[in-house]
């Protein structure tokens, strides 16, 4: 009953467009189970989109590891090397990575977004109103996750089609809202645009399912799957949550972006030594000390700039898994590079919080701690961000800070309050 509610809603949000057959869009095989059968481990789900071939490479997210498809296995059907949308099919391959319920794979050169926020229009169909922080449960295809609204930015009444841009706090039965998500974990989308079968979901509230949504305006990254053949990633016996349990707190990595000046480094520290107070295992990745090591062949290149985000990621991510809360302070100037850091830490089951160190540039150049900007004006300095070099801001950070008008230790205590309880050692995951 529940689910025919669902299918209802999602029907019609389907509906609202023309489609084109899902055997044309990208691959998009949604894990439902792994079994064991006379010593394979088979892989079920179903193909919501694309085609799978016995022989194609396959990614899986979220954990953004690679293989390739020995068989594809049928129910009361001949075994066939070409399964497409709709079909539901057992999978070996050829390389054992590990994979679970919720996992969806797709070809290395289409992989779909991985993220814990994204933007949707949900269509909220009970009485009981939708509420701004309020834990529901998100499901996707074959994912469930629990996730909370972090805002609502427009509305409009699906009866009247009545458009409000105002921030509110509840979405009342019939309404439609423009939403920003979080979940707990990784999520595997689409746009809706894109592929419809993933770019839509229903939430549920103490099991009744509550509304239905479509997602919009998710950034693609190009992966990077492990390139090497005989590269195996060896999964841990110790789980994130059984590290956490001891710890007190999970893992995570709080990316700090901003100017040069803006305070990253400043705030970074402080913060460092407040959760190191509470007995909190942390440490700062500082760009200049990176840069120092790690990343000396490194210069200020676009190029390089983007190979300097992803070591720093790929690092971070590492000791985030190893249980450290990790902050990470570079101006990090791509949008799209710190999309990738967040799918990167996602993979490695860590929370990710992208805080926004923000302050005018004229501010930034005032202050000036090591000259760089003098630098720069001068010619000295070719590709400085904010003079010679682009500075995207955020447009959805989980936190901001306005170092132009709050103190360093203002800026801690507004991003404390908002990052301990996300540390909390019960949200991690297994
Ligand atoms: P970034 O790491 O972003 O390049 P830094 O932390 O190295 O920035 O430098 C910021 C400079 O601004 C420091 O010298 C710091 O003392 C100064 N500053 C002045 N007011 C503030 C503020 N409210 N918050 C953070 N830094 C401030």
């Amino acid at each position: 009953m529940k689910w025919y509610c669902a299918a209802t809603v999602l029907e019609a949000l389907d509906a609202l467009e023309t489609k084109r057959t899902d055997v044309d869009l990208p691959l998009r095989f949604c894990v439902q189970d792994v079994y064991r059968f006379d010593g394979r481990r088979i892989i079920a789900g179903r193909i919501e989109t694309g085609k799978l071939r016995v022989g194609d490479q396959l990614v899986f997210s979220p954990a953004n590891k690679s293989s390739v498809v020995a068989t594809i296995e049928r129910w009361n059907v001949p075994a066939n090397d070409l399964a497409i949308a709709g079909d539901s099919v057992g999978v070996t391959l050829s390389e054992q990575i590990f994979v679970e319920r919720g996992y969806v794979a797709s070809h290395e050169s289409e992989t779909p977004i991985e993220t814990n926020r994204f933007h949707a229009d949900l269509f909220w169909i009970v009485r009981e109103p939708l509420r701004v922080g309020h834990p529901y449960d998100l499901r996707l295809a074959t994912q469930e996750l629990k996730c909370e609204i972090v805002s609502i930015e427009e509305m409009m009444n699906s009866s009247t089609l009545e458009r409000k841009i105002d921030q509110r706090e509840q979405l009342e039965r019939n309404e439609v809202g423009r939403l920003t998500i979080q979940t707990r974990g990784p999520l595997v989308i689409d746009n809706h645009d894109r592929i419809p079968n993933l770019g839509r979901f229903v939430l549920v509230d103490d099991g009744q399912i509550c509304g239905g949504g479509t997602i919009f305006g998710g950034v693609y990254t190009d992966r990077q799957v492990a390139k090497s053949k005989n590269i195996f990633w060896s999964e841990g016996k110790i789980t994130a949550r059984a590290r956490a349990a001891r710890s007190g707190h999970r893992g995570a990595v709080i990316w700090f972006t901003g100017l040069s000046g803006a305070g990253k480094s400043t705030i970074a520290q402080a913060l460092e030594r407040e959760l190191f107070h509470r007995a909190m295992h942390t440490y700062v990745l500082d760009g200049d000390n990176i840069r120092h090591g790690l990343n000396s062949n490194l210069g200020f290149s676009p190029e390089d700039r983007v190979e300097n985000i992803r070591r720093v990621s790929e690092v971070a991510k590492l000791m985030a898994d190893a249980g450290a809360v990790v902050i990470t302070a570079f101006i990090s100037p791509y949008r799209m590079d710190r999309r990738r850091a967040r799918e990167i830490a996602l993979e490695g089951n860590a929370e990710f919080v992208e805080v926004f160190v923000d302050a005018p540039l004229e501010v930034c150049e005032t202050r000036d701690p090591k000259n760089l900007y003098k630098k720069a004006r001068a010619g000295e300095i070719r590709d400085f961000t904010g003079i010679g070099a682009p500075y995207e801001a955020p447009e959805d950070p989980e936190i901001v800070v306005h170092t132009d008008q709050q103190t360093v230790d203002e800026s801690v205590a507004t991003i404390l309050e908002q990052l301990l309880p996300r540390l909390r050692a019960e949200e991690a995951n297994e």
